[in-house]
């Protein structure tokens, strides 16, 4: 292995996410020694730098953990002078050639294996994957891509994709991320189902009554509109991050960790779902607000947002999954943009207890005394199960407690962002975490004909004061299937 070499190139190294993302993380696995002994890196875009000009925009980004302040300026430095630029079009097979030739010269010989991460707008992603896989794919060793969303923004448009793609590479070389999967408590949901017997026997209709998944912002679009509002918040969201969840939460016990053998029960869950109707969705659009003095902006305010647009930037939906394990349990998924808080979990909800001798301690309210597992997956990560306890004392008073595991408290380890984690796994050619194309296609086909059915209806989405809860709608949604929200809990 000593003697294989790879050459990691950033496609739209001048961008956002690279900044952002991509860099840190790359430098992050550095600095823990993940990476390959002979390893480089290249930023590929179209803006005129020059080695050192990439070096110093990627040194503003870079951070070190707090348990591993020591050495860290010279780690950035041996870093840096192992990232290269190659100023080129997206579209030119020559450019690409050109990389191609400084990506063999640093490879001295080496067995060559290239990850290339399309970091670019979609409407580029086919004529990039055509001019680096023609011209710059390793001759003798991997060639590999990863590929950020959006992919498609319907069944067709993505199956479109998919085809193009599959012109140039094998599915075994695409690695499409969905970022969420990199998380830790999304990648530790396994482990708590399948490692504690506790929960196992519970994960069904049996025991659970529904289960939540939430995702909120606490600020809009800031006049970063444009891409978002050709998308919105189901395509943004829901269809890949939030159902992501569901999938790895649902799923039955997959006969290995291997890749295939997961996604296989992934993908299973999905074709399982009950097409999504219109009824089961709400959608809203958050409006100016003004609160202390300062007054918050609406959705098409933006000004690279269309004054007419119906994009929503909230959305609830109830989904089902008809299969024996979860027949009947309302899985729901609420997303929005601009709401009061942030912040992403799962919440499970319990069924009542039956015969609860404690029952009139809880009044006509048994929602009181639900049990509730929540698996608080940003920000502050932690899980806790909400329980009925005694209040101590001479009385026989109840109250809901948390059992709590606060990852702070519990582990001092800083946690590694999710870029960190997908990018060692795409060299180390691991694909449990990304996602499969016949995934992605479940995934559409359940959301696609209500897509459509919004778009060709021009429904209205209910308007939401910025900062707010999100839409009245989002509420009679989850109380028709006889569900209350729970709110996203600070509290330890
Ligand atoms: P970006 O900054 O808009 O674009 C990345 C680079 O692509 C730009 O620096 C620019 O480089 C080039 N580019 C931009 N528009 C172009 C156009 N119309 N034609 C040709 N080249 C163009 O994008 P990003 O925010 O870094 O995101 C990259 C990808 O990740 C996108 O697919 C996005 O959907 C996805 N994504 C982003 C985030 C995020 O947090 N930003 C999160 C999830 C997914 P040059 O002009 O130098 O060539």
């Amino acid at each position: 292995e000593n003697e294989s070499t790879v050459s990691i190139t950033v496609v739209g190294a001048s961008g956002d996410l690279a900044k952002k993302k991509i860099f840190p993380a790359l430098f992050a696995l550095y600095y823990e020694d993940c990476l390959p002994k002979h390893f480089s890196i290249y930023g590929y875009a179209r803006s005129k730098m020059t080695d050192a000009e990439l070096r110093n925009m990627v040194s503003k980004t870079l951070t070190c953990r707090i348990d591993k302040r020591e050495n860290c300026s010279e780690k950035m430095d041996q870093f840096l002078k192992r990232c290269f630029y190659h100023s080129g079009q997206y579209d030119s097979e020559e450019n690409f050639a050109q990389l191609d030739k400084k990506l063999k010269k640093h490879e001295g010989g080496r067995v060559s294996n290239r990850l290339f991460y399309l970091s670019i707008p979609p409407n580029i992603f086919i004529e990039a994957v055509k001019c680096a896989s023609s011209s710059a794919s390793s001759g003798n060793g991997w060639t590999r891509v990863i590929v950020e969303k959006p992919f498609g923004r319907d069944s067709e448009s993505s199956a479109v994709l998919t085809k193009s793609l599959k012109q140039y590479l094998t599915e075994d070389q695409i690695f499409r991320i969905d970022h969420y999967l990199g998380k830790e408590l999304v990648e530790n949901l396994s482990v708590l189902r399948f490692a504690n017997l506790i929960f196992e026997p519970l994960w069904s209709r049996r025991y659970i009554r529904n289960v939540q998944i939430i995702f909120s912002e606490d600020f809009g679009t800031e006049g970063r509109g444009g891409y978002f509002d050709n998308y919105g918040i189901i395509r943004d969201i829901m269809q890949n991050h939030l159902l992501q969840i569901l999938a790895l939460f649902a799923m039955e016990t997959p006969v290995s960790l291997d890749a295939e053998d997961i996604r296989n029960e992934k993908v299973k869950v999905l074709r399982s779902m009950r097409p999504l109707r219109l009824e089961d969705v709400v959608i809203g659009q958050y409006k100016s607000h003004s609160k202390g003095g300062v007054t918050y902006p609406s959705y098409t305010d933006d000004k690279t947002v269309p004054k007419d647009s119906l994009t929503p930037t909230f959305a609830a939906a109830a989904l089902f999954i008809d299969n024996a394990r979860w027949d009947g349990v309302p899985f729901l998924m609420k997303a929005g943009k601009a709401l009061h808080n942030k912040g992403a979990e799962i919440r499970v909800q319990f069924r009542h207890m039956p015969g609860n001798l404690y029952n009139r301690n809880f009044g006509t309210d048994l929602d009181r005394a639900t049990n509730e597992l929540v698996i608080r997956v940003q920000p502050d990560e932690a899980i806790f199960l909400k329980i009925n306890n005694k209040v101590p004392g001479l009385g026989m008073r109840l109250d809901r407690s948390n059992l709590n595991l606060h990852y702070a408290a519990r582990y001092s380890k800083e946690i590694p962002d999710a870029y960190e984690r997908l990018l060692l796994d795409a060299i180390e050619g691991e694909r449990r975490l990304f996602i499969r194309s016949d995934e992605l296609d479940a995934a559409w086909a359940l959301f696609t004909p209500v897509l459509k059915e919004l778009e060709e209806k021009k429904i209205i989405p209910e308007s939401y004061p910025y900062g707010s809860r999100g839409p009245v709608g989002a509420h009679y949604l989850a109380a028709r299937y006889n569900v209350r929200w729970g709110d996203l809990d600070i509290e330890q």
